[in-house]
């Protein structure tokens, strides 16, 4: 790793997953308890005959959400679902959360209250329990943090890195909608800077804009799940895009994949924005991310009871480690898959 000049390592030479596996190398697991640490969408306790799944997520002002197009209801609300998400994730069902905020004396009660507002309908809508957490001062503007907690069964466990060669992948819903969003909201925001009066031009885009501004995490895809007796042998969500999440899977369970441009499910409405803006859908299902789908692996006896469900989408297999992850065109050529997720280090600031 480079130095700079004063010998500080820029955390942007890292990434985001370098700079995890560097701070969690070397951990120590001092609880039998324990049963999974980092690694995971969820860490997973046993306590007697009780499998507790535990996970946190941050969001902050300005790296995660601009308030300029961002209501207050839908960030609580969102702040919400993307931690639930990594607890269905691991197949489990979540129970309860916390919740802490750092907030700027720019942010009214009222406002603080909108942001709860959407949080309490997120706990309404997915049965959970608002147990606690902490409220602090902030020079900065607002920060969000949550921790979900759940409960599973040790047979329904679902980690990372359990895919095998010929399973098949699959995934819920559709992607790349949610990136979509974001660039159609950002493009607007540029309108709205030159010209004030400009009225945002949203017809018709409802779809993608809820994808980015009141996503949904897959409960109903773990219900679909358990009533078929299906246990993937991995699963994650999809917060960072496709090509990362597959990577994760696919490192940790030290297997390739190989999928198909031809099979990856779009939303018509995505497929519209991307035409008007002028980008591949495929990569915004590749590299967009926040579409908070599932991302999972079956064996071949359990494809039959997936094919016929519209809201699963086969997209490709598990191959050996050494054919690595590639990506079919629709031409038939054969691309190495590489993660581009999203990188918070990437921007000096
Ligand atoms: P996800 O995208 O599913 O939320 P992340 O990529 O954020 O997962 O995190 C991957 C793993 O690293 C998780 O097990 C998470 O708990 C762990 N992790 C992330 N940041 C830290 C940190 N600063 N210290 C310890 N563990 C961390
Ligand atoms: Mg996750």
């Amino acid at each position: 790793m480079e130095n700079t000049k004063n010998n500080a390592t820029k955390l942007s030479e890292l990434g985001e997953f370098g700079l995890i596996d560097y701070l969690t190398k070397n951990i120590k697991l001092r609880h039998k308890q324990t049963i999974k640490g980092v690694g995971d969408d969820a860490a997973i306790l046993k306590f007697g005959t009780k499998n507790i799944v535990v996970t946190t997520d941050l969001l902050t002002e300005g790296v995660h959400f601009d308030l300029i197009y961002f209501p207050l209801k839908h960030l609580g609300y969102k702040a919400v679902v993307v931690n639930l998400s990594d607890i269905y994730a691991m197949n489990a069902s979540p129970k309860q959360i916390t919740v802490s905020i750092a907030i700027s004396s720019k942010f009214s009660l009222e406002a603080v209250d909108q942001l709860y507002q959407g949080i309490y309908l997120a706990c309404e809508k997915y049965n959970i329990d608002l147990i606690g957490g902490d409220t602090t001062s902030s020079l900065t503007g607002l920060t969000i943090s949550i921790t979900a907690i759940g409960e599973i069964e040790k047979e329904k466990i679902t980690y990372r890195n359990g895919a095998k060669e010929n399973n098949v992948i699959c995934v819920s819903g559709d992607l790349g909608s949610a990136y979509l969003g974001l660039q159609l909201l950002e493009r607007e925001k540029m309108v709205f800077k030159t010209n004030p009066n400009a009225k945002p031009k949203f017809d018709g885009y409802d779809y993608i804009l809820e994808r980015q501004l009141k996503p949904e995490a897959r409960k109903d895809i773990i219900e679909f799940l358990a009533i078929n007796h299906i246990v993937p042998t991995a699963m994650i969500d999809v917060s960072d895009g496709l090509s990362s999440e597959l990577l994760h899977i696919c490192k940790q369970s030290d297997v390739g994949c190989k999928i198909f441009e031809d099979k990856i499910p779009f939303s018509p409405i995505a497929k519209d924005m991307a035409a008007e803006l002028n980008i591949d859908p495929t990569v915004c299902a590749l590299n967009g991310g926040e579409d908070y789908e599932l991302l999972f692996t079956i064996s071949l006896d359990d494809y039959n009871k997936i094919k016929n469900d519209p809201n699963i989408t086969p997209i490709g297999h598990i191959t050996e480690k050494s054919l690595g992850l590639n990506l079919i065109a629709r031409d038939g050529t054969e691309v190495p898959l590489k993660a581009q997720g999203w990188n918070s280090f990437n921007n000096e600031k």
